[in-house]
């Protein structure tokens, strides 16, 4: 058989079409491998938990390996921004990072080779922007389950804290009563067995039990206020009178425990001030605050002082005694809360600062304390002033 010259040509222009094909279809596959990888090593990127930033690098540093451009830049709709643009490029190519919400940003690629960027590059880096946006927002999900959870372990430890004072506060309690109720029992079964028992010691006696009963009153008042407080029942009956007047009556009913004590208890009203409140309940406050450092001072004194700054009262309750260690300073107008917890030498349930704070913040006032172990402590208590009534 003999070949003719244009049969030659045919053959070897089909080789060459052939080879051009292959060589495209190779082109082809290797693009079709790069996208894959591109699109799987960003895939990875949705399990990694990853943070924002890092799925933003991780989106550049891939993009710009497997298209060969000089560079890119993440710009998110929060402001934050990922990569640099080149200086003066002459090819680029943006697109959304979307998802389901909306738009997060873009993703812009540069490079400095004019037309660079093709059809398939674009197709690509779409798919790939919207692999970013499902990683963006796997990011804010599990951001936003990490912060409920650490929300949540707070809780947590504040309810256990609290189950802890409330254990104490049963013991606390139980022992606050059972002492004077003891005490009511064993004198009123002796005036009872003894029937010719001379009228002054019967009548030491009941006053004995009397002072014991009081006891029992405050501290049944305290449980039941704090009760009432916490569910909103408290009621106030607002009066504008002058401070001094309530806290003269303080100081003159608490003198007895400082005498007993053998403690200085004094009281200066550097300004006067009228303040609106209910009388009993702010009573109650320096009840508590002047019995509070009457308790725990043992030596020395007692100083109440009353001045105004600005548009606010000041009155100070000044004690040198025990002190609170710094520590537990945060925690004392906690409710149940009581430093000797565990020993119980000194008479209380813990309720008197919780109940203090409360009805201070009811009056638009508040509360600080100053302590220093060994030395004394000093609470400063502010409430808003008002004029003097119109006589
Ligand atoms: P309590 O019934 O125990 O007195 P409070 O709520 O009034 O309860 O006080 C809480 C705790 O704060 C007290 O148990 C005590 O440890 C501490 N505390 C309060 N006032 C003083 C003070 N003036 N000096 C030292 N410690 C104090």
């Amino acid at each position: 058989m003999t070949l003719r010259a244009h049969d030659t040509v045919s053959v070897d222009d089909r080789i060459a079409a052939s080879k051009a094909e292959i060589e495209a279809l190779t082109q082809e596959t290797l693009n079709l491998y790069r996208q894959v990888n591109l699109l799987y090593r960003i895939g990875e990127s949705i399990n990694a938990c990853l943070s924002s930033a890092e799925v933003c690098q991780l989106v550049l540093r891939e993009s710009c390996k497997i298209l060969r451009a000089s560079a890119g830049v993440i710009e998110l709709n929060d402001g934050t921004r990922h990569g640099a643009a080149p200086e003066s490029p002459t090819s680029e190519l943006r697109v959304p990072i979307e998802n389901a919400h909306g738009r997060l940003g873009t993703v812009t690629l540069y490079d400095k080779r004019i037309g660079f960027f093709t059809a398939a590059d674009e197709k690509l880096i779409r798919a790939v922007a919207r692999q970013a946006g499902i990683a963006l927002e796997n990011n804010r999900l599990i951001l936003g389950l990490l912060q409920k959870n650490q929300e949540l372990a707070q809780v947590n430890d504040e309810l256990t804290a609290l189950d802890r004072m409330k254990s104490d506060f049963v013991s606390n309690v139980s022992h606050e009563l059972r002492t004077p109720l003891a005490s009511i029992k064993g004198f009123a079964a002796t005036i009872l067995v003894d029937e010719e028992m001379p009228t002054e010691v019967v009548r030491e006696f009941v006053g004995i039990i009397d002072e014991e009963s009081d006891k029992l009153v405050v501290i049944i008042n305290d449980i039941l206020d704090l009760s009432k407080m916490m569910a909103g029942h408290m009621k106030y009956e607002m009066d504008r009178a002058p401070m001094e007047a309530v806290l003269a009556d303080v100081i003159r009913l608490l003198s007895v425990l400082a005498e007993k004590k053998a403690l200085t208890l004094t009281f200066e009203s550097v300004h006067c001030a009228w303040v609106e409140m209910d009388m009993n309940r702010m009573a109650q406050v320096f009840k508590n605050l002047v019995g509070n450092a009457i308790k725990f001072t043992d030596s020395g004194s007692v100083r109440v002082t009353q001045w105004t700054e600005g548009d606010e009262v000041c009155i100070a309750v000044a004690d040198t005694g025990e002190g609170i260690a710094a520590s537990q300073i945060p925690h004392i107008f906690d409710k149940f809360y009581r430093v000797e917890n565990v020993v119980h030498t000194r008479e209380g349930t813990g309720l008197g600062l919780a109940l203090v704070r409360r009805i201070l913040e009811r009056h638009g006032g508040r509360i600080d304390v100053k302590s220093c172990l060994g030395e004394g402590s000093t609470f400063t208590v502010r409430l808003p002033c008002m004029p003097a009534p119109e006589a």
